[in-house]
């Protein structure tokens, strides 16, 4: 068969993708891994119940979205409601929804997939075309106007279509999607017509389509798409931010160097990127990705992983600009994170890709969903005089689904495998199957992580077998924070690794990142480890003027945050003097477990007469980031000074009694 493709492809002269992709490893998917833990596995039953209600409400019931594809199909001349981009949000609830059936299959919520998906299908026009707002407003408008979002849309439909038909095996939306890919690819690629995709995400999702079809048709669209950037004069400059650098289109992709303009957008073009280079041989995307991640994460990156400081374009400002109560860090943007740094890793092997992963995935975007599972932020700030509340929904409501299909489908980031092995990138209690070195291998994996590092891995190989077992080591273990020198571990250490195998101590090598137990396989052999969860007390460098004489708290992979609701409303008052010494204790953040961390510090207040400020010590609680903003509105800081005329007395506008405490 492969055969058959080269010669053909040949003849007509297109060019061939490597026969070998050129990764390192592929990720095992979601589907294939069962979560078992405690930490996970209540939230993915959340978003699956809870959340996908939500998304099916707000979609159908609360915003026009499923009406303008009824109204499409009535074709009686009915006007379009909402924005142009709101198909894209029917289409990010379908796949969240397909997510949602393969960990929680249930016959109602599959008929609603089914009904949408009817009318979506019933929306399309004969030539494939598919947007309900160029449609119900005027269909000569069409492709236009690359700030209008079609391909966006149409990329969340192909990426819905694939993820439905992978999951139930049903063709219609797929069907719908590879029309609507035909049409696009013959009027721009084929047509010859100029034109770039003003919101990427057309491009992962082509890699998508031609993983399921292999087709590569779609895959060479996905790189034509690439390719149009760093062209210039397809647009027109009618708003202020919309720039080159706005669209990442500066120069072509594999000349880029830096991170600009819209953060989601900038995310799903590298994520995009990647994927066509993980099949093609040309490693000019990965050379400028590199070099494009190093910006990102050396100069732009907030400590919970969250990208895009500014909301005037929800993106990138300059180097080193990353306020806190005023952080934009929309949730989209950190679930770009976890697909681009994904891609990044796989292609390279490099386990610091999955360290900025598991940072933007616990913090940044894991923040974005409320843990009641149907309140969102959209923009997640770091710290908060109360102002920040997390919503039901939003008029731009590209995040709610976005976190719920990141949450649903948290299995594709935590296992590898290669010829030569089995990779353990994230620690999550799981179970799963992985073909290695010619034979079944089940795998199954105890831990309480995020709350401590002890890890249990069985291996069970059908047949006694020789392969790798590659564990991540993660950089905060190591004595780092994250790659370059953006954050500093106050107090760093390298702690002493020890991996064992039935219980006895075992030889590893390092390799990047990952520590590589090779040996003879069989049925009943445990791995065990245990890394430490120091509390970490983060410095950012000086250029990062918001965080200068100040310290953040992490542990394990979690940052920590102090919040109102557990200090008597007042959080801006208080000072951290380096080196203070923490307990851990259990706590409940409503219903959720965590461990908080508790000290006391000295407290800054205003006396009688508001002409002197008095120091009192008072008992402190800090609560890890994601689960701040549940109990109201709240003052949150995850930054602390460590000098006193960094404290905002009386800062607090939401508590009378504040400044008293
Ligand atoms: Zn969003």
């Amino acid at each position: 068969m492969k055969k058959i493709f080269l010669v053909t492809a040949l003849i007509a002269g297109i060019k061939v993708f490597s026969q070998t992709p050129s990764q390192k490893f592929e990720f095992v998917n979601f589907s294939q891994v069962n979560i078992t833990d405690n930490f996970w596995k209540p939230k993915i039953d959340k978003v699956a119940t809870v959340t996908m209600k939500a998304c099916i409400y707000q979609t159908e019931i609360n915003t026009p979205r499923i009406r303008n594809f009824e109204k499409v199909a009535r074709n009686k001349g009915e006007k379009f409601e909402g924005i142009y981009y709101d198909d894209s949000d029917v289409y990010k609830a379908l796949e969240a929804m397909a997510y949602a059936l393969k960990t929680h299959p249930d016959p109602i919520l599959e008929a609603k997939a089914d009904e949408w998906i009817d009318k979506v299908a019933a929306a399309q026009l004969p030539d494939g075309y598919l947007d309900t707002y160029f449609t119900l407003r005027d269909i000569n408008q069409r492709w236009t106007n690359i700030e209008a979002h079609e391909d966006y849309n149409a990329g969340h439909l192909i990426e819905a279509a694939v993820a439905y038909y992978s999951v139930t095996g049903k063709r219609k939306l797929l069907d719908v999607a590879i029309r609507l890919a035909n049409h696009i690819d013959s009027t721009f690629r084929l047509g010859n017509k100029k034109w770039f995709s003003g919101h990427e995400e057309i491009e992962l999702a082509l890699v998508k389509l031609y993983g399921v079809t292999k087709d590569d048709r779609y895959l060479k669209l996905a790189d034509w798409y690439l390719q149009q950037r760093g062209k210039g004069g397809i647009y027109t400059y009618d708003k202020k931010w919309f720039t080159p650098a706005y669209w990442q289109d500066l120069k072509p992709v594999k000349d880029q160097t830096e991170i600009t303009g819209h953060a989601v957008r900038a995310m799903y073009l590298y994520t995009g990127a990647a994927d066509v280079a993980a099949l093609d041989g040309d490693n000019g995307y990965m050379n400028a990705m590199q070099k494009v991640w190093e910006d990102v994460v050396y100069r732009n990156m907030y400590i919970t992983g969250g990208i895009g400081s500014a909301g005037d374009n929800e993106g990138f400002t300059k180097d080193y600009d990353l306020p806190n109560e005023d952080a934009y860090c929309e949730t989209c943007a950190s679930v770009g994170m976890v697909l681009w740094n994904q891609r990044m890793c796989k292609l390279t092997g490099d386990s610091k890709y999955i360290d900025v992963l598991e940072r933007s995935l616990y913090n940044g975007a894991l923040d974005g969903l409320s843990l009641s599972g149907d309140h969102f932020f959209y923009d997640n700030v770091l710290a908060s005089n109360g102002q920040h509340q997390r919503r039901e929904w939003f008029g731009t409501a590209c995040c709610p689904a976005n976190i719920a299909r990141l949450v649903t489908s948290v299995g594709n980031y935590i296992y590898g495998r290669s010829d030569d092995g089995i990779w353990v990138n994230l620690f999550v209690g799981s179970n799963t199957h992985i073909k290695v070195a010619n034979t079944d291998v089940a795998i199954k994996m105890e831990t309480n992580y995020p709350w401590d590092g002890k890890v249990k891995i069985n291996i069970d190989p059908k047949d006694k077998k020789t392969f790798s077992v590659r564990i991540r080591v993660p950089d905060w273990q190591k004595g780092s924070i994250v790659p370059g020198d953006l954050y500093k571990n106050a107090s760093a250490s390298h702690a002493v690794l020890s991996f064992f195998v039935n219980g006895k101590v075992v030889s590893f090598r390092e390799e990047n990142g990952y520590a590589i137990i090779n040996r003879k396989w069989q049925a009943g052999d445990v791995i065990s480890f245990e890394y430490n969860m120091p509390i970490i007390e983060i410095a950012a460098r000086p250029d990062v003027k918001a965080d200068i004489d100040r310290v953040a708290l992490q542990r394990g992979p979690l940052v920590y945050c102090v919040e109102g609701a557990d200090n008597k409303g007042q959080v801006w008052n208080l000072v951290l003097p380096s080196n203070t010494s923490f307990t851990t204790v259990d706590y409940k953040i409503l219903d959720e477990p965590v461990i908080a961390l508790q000290t006391e510090l000295p407290s800054a207040k205003a006396n009688e007469n508001g002409d002197q400020i008095k120091i009192e010590n008072r008992k402190v609680t800090a609560i890890p980031y994601y689960c701040w903003a549940n109990r109201g509105a709240n003052d949150m800081q995850v930054w602390l000074p460590t000098k006193i005329k960094e404290v905002k007395i009386n800062y607090s506008s939401k508590y009378e009694d504040g400044g008293n405490y």
